[in-house]
This record gives C-alpha cells, structure tokens and sequence, in this order.
C-alpha cells in the first residue's frame, strides 16, 4: 500500500521511487536532465485534463525551427515546424511531431548545452490559449488566441499509419494583415560597396566596413 511504502522515506526518496516505478517516456529518455536546464517533469497532468494553453518556442538547434505545443492530456502534444506557422492560408507547411512535453515546457526558455539533445537557444515566441474545434486522429483544428498568433489552424497527417510523423499546418482564416504580402522565395542581401563619405554627415546615417 503506498502509505506504507511511504513511512520511513523522504519526500523526495519517495517522489524518485514514484518516478523509477512509472515508465519512463520518450521526452525522458531523450535528455539528461544533470546536463539540460529543460524541466524533468515531474508533475503529471491528469489525463482528460481540460487544459488550453499553448505554447510556441523559437528553437534555434542544428535548424531552426518553431515547436508548437498544445495543453492535451495532462501533456503538451508537439510538432516542430521547421519554417513557422503560415501567416495565410495559401501554403501549408510542414509540422513534424515530436514527443510529448511535460506542462512546464509551456514557460521553458534557455540555453540547451552543447551535447544535450536539442542544443541550442529556446525563446518563447508566443503563448496563449486555444479552442478545439476539431479533434480526430487525423485532423484537427484549433483556433489560436497569441499574442502575436490569432486565427484558426487545421492540421493533418501525410503520413500513413497509426502514429504519423509528417503533417501539414494550414491556417484556415485570412491573413491577420490583409495587406500583409508573402516574403518573397529568395533575396538577395544588400552588398555594402565601396564609397566615398557623405560630405554632409549631419544628414546621413551610415556605417562604416572594414
Ligand atoms: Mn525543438
């Protein structure tokens, strides 16, 4: 019975035996946390758990990357989508799943060692809440209420099978800024060339290159 097992231990002997006897999970067995500032986790949501917050984080790992994360379960279901979510409804783009995070990766930002799994800079780039509209296996929509992100989202495998690792993220509303125009495919950066000083300084802003 646990309130036997319980006499006699620490907290914290008891929190860890707790923990050996549930099976460990993927984001666990993904990172050590003697070496990553990530949250171990220890706190379990209850499954069913009506939770709505989300969380996307500006990761800057061997790729860049943004990884969206929805209250689901007790845990943050996550996809990575390498190039952001689309700001208008015209191209989807790709969202790979990833493991399921615990609920207080919903407030990680930091610095993942070298080394560590997912190395490199974590931002918060946006949080708030969102609405399921649509939840089965292989679609759903949510509207997301950011602070910068505000519109409703679906989201679909490519993938076949039970448990699909590409899907697409198509946002379902017009672009928040109508007049917002897509970034062109490529551009060119501006060279800094060889020039002379403006003569009146005062007037100008420049900087200088070596
Ligand atoms: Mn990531």
């Amino acid at each position: 019975r646990v309130c036997r097992a319980r006499r006699g231990l620490t907290h914290s002997a008891y929190d860890g035996l707790a923990m050996a006897r549930r099976k460990s999970t993927e984001y666990e067995r993904k990172r050590s946390f003697d070496k990553t500032p990530q949250p171990r986790g220890r706190a379990k949501g209850k499954r069913g758990g009506k939770g709505t917050r989300f969380v996307i984080q500006e990761h800057h790992a061997t790729r860049l990357h943004w990884d969206l994360r929805l209250e689901r379960d007790g845990a943050l279901a996550s996809w990575a989508v390498p190039n952001g979510l689309p700001g208008e409804p015209k191209a989807n783009r790709l969202a790979v799943h990833t493991e399921d995070h615990p609920l207080e990766y919903l407030d990680f930002h930091g610095e993942i060692p070298k080394g560590s799994y997912g190395a490199g800079t974590m931002r918060i780039w946006d949080r708030g809440t969102y609405e399921e509209l649509k939840w089965q296996p292989r679609k759903f929509e949510v509207a997301l209420h950011g602070e910068r992100v505000e519109g409703r989202y679906a989201m679909f495998p490519i993938d076949k099978g039970e448990a699909p690792k590409n899907w697409m993220i198509h946002r379902m509303d017009p672009p928040a800024d109508a007049t917002r125009e897509p970034m062109p495919d490529k551009i060119v950066p501006m060279m800094a060339p060889r020039a002379d000083l403006p003569r009146d300084e005062r007037n100008w802003c420049f900087h200088v290159t070596r």
